[in-house]
């Protein structure tokens, strides 16, 4: 086998086959063989560097009812929160004084004037206060392609919007069938990001029950196919408190598979994309404490550690056990330096570190 996947790595060009056999690589010495080849590609494109966003979650207010979701409107047991404009320009001043250079706002979907106005005028603030300095990434769900242009006019340049599974059978059965949760509405407004001139980010939830390997290629070639600039996946986790978490309870793959898989799915993006921004998500580290270390060995370069003030961070839970809620900003801070230096990447701080994969884009018009 081994002699096979070393053959593959060593092509420049990868047909489907070859990417779901290198999905199905199930033994260590092949595993380590693809997060070498990953993290040289990693190396060679865009650096041993790790850039941070620091991670405000702004409020667990949410108008839809994804089924796997913790803060899915029908969780009656969510203490709902909104942070308020002074708590969350608290978080933006820490992240700015620790310099971190960029920050994301993430959120459960409203699309109310009220909260599209508070959004674009936070964002406004936000590059007041930091002279501009500080890059602003979104990710609050789907919106009309005038929303994000006013929020992109405010001065947010990256939105990260996940496809979820681009596999429609699994879609539809992550989400209720009402009309409000639909495949194509995401994928368009992919689109309207993209045409309004943001660095697009998607992702996917790795390690779904009837979820296959040719299935997880086929998000990666989504990516590749939409041109998407970010990446930002991680595996499926349970949350008891909703359908899927009771429904898959006893048949989702174990925990330790998740893992694996969605360190494959980093590795693969990473030889396939070469020059994309990809993230080693809070999930990774849910299901295993090395989550993010391993995540960037095998080719990722992003991380988010929460900037959520501590009395929220608790109510901001998308899935159960999820890591560092009673951790204060600068223990989040300090863990993560440690988990960066443990390795041998460099955190760059200062610096925007947005997709090489875009820049060249614009490099090319
Ligand atoms: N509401 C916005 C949206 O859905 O795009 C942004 C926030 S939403 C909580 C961010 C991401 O969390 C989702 O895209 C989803 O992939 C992830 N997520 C939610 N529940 C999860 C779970 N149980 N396991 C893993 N990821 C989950
Ligand atoms: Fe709301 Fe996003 Fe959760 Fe779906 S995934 S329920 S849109 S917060």
């Amino acid at each position: 086998m081994t002699k096979r996947i070393k053959d593959i790595l060593n092509q420049e060009n990868f047909s489907k086959e070859d990417l779901i056999e290198l999905m199905k690589i199930d033994n260590k010495e092949d595993l380590d063989l693809l997060f070498k080849k990953a993290y040289e590609i990693k190396e060679k494109y865009v650096g041993r560097k790790v850039y941070y966003r620091g991670l405000i979650e702004i409020s667990n207010k949410c108008i839809k009812n994804c089924k796997y979701c913790g803060i899915r409107r029908d969780n009656q047991k969510v203490e709902r929160f909104s942070m308020s404009k002074e708590e969350i320009m608290e978080a933006v001043k820490w992240i700015y004084e620790n310099n971190y250079a960029s920050l994301a706002l993430q959120s459960g979907e409203r699309q109310d004037e009220e909260f599209v106005a508070f959004i674009e005028d936070l964002v406004k603030t936000v590059k007041e206060f930091s002279n501009g300095k500080l890059g602003i990434t979104l990710s609050l769900g789907e919106q009309s392609k005038e929303t994000y242009k006013r929020w992109f006019e405010a001065g947010a340049h990256r939105y990260l919007l996940r496809i979820e599974s681009t596999n429609l059978d699994i879609y539809k059965h992550l989400h209720p069938m009402d009309n409000k949760h639909l495949f194509e509405v995401r994928k368009r407004c992919l689109e309207y990001l993209r045409e309004v001139g943001y660095q697009v980010g998607t992702g996917v939830m790795i390690g779904l029950p009837n979820q296959t390997e040719e299935d997880l290629v086929n998000d990666i070639l989504f990516y590749k196919e939409m041109d998407i600039d970010m990446i930002g996946m991680g595996p499926y986790i349970l949350h008891k408190d909703t359908p899927l978490g009771k429904e898959w309870k006893d048949i989702v793959v174990s925990e330790e598979k998740r893992v694996e898989l969605g360190l494959k799915m980093i590795a693969i993006t990473r030889i396939l994309l070469k020059d994309v921004n990809i993230a080693a998500t809070t999930a990774l580290q849910g299901l295993d404490p090395e989550g993010r270390e391993k995540g960037l060995l095998a080719g990722a370069n992003i991380l988010m550690p929460t900037a959520t003030a501590l009395e929220h961070k608790g109510k901001y839970l998308l899935y159960d056990n999820k890591p560092g809620i009673n951790d204060s900003v600068e223990k989040a801070k300090e863990d993560m330096d440690k988990k960066v230096k443990s390795i041998g990447d460099e955190i760059v701080y200062g610096e925007w570190g947005d997709s090489i994969h875009f820049k060249e884009k614009k490099n090319k018009i």
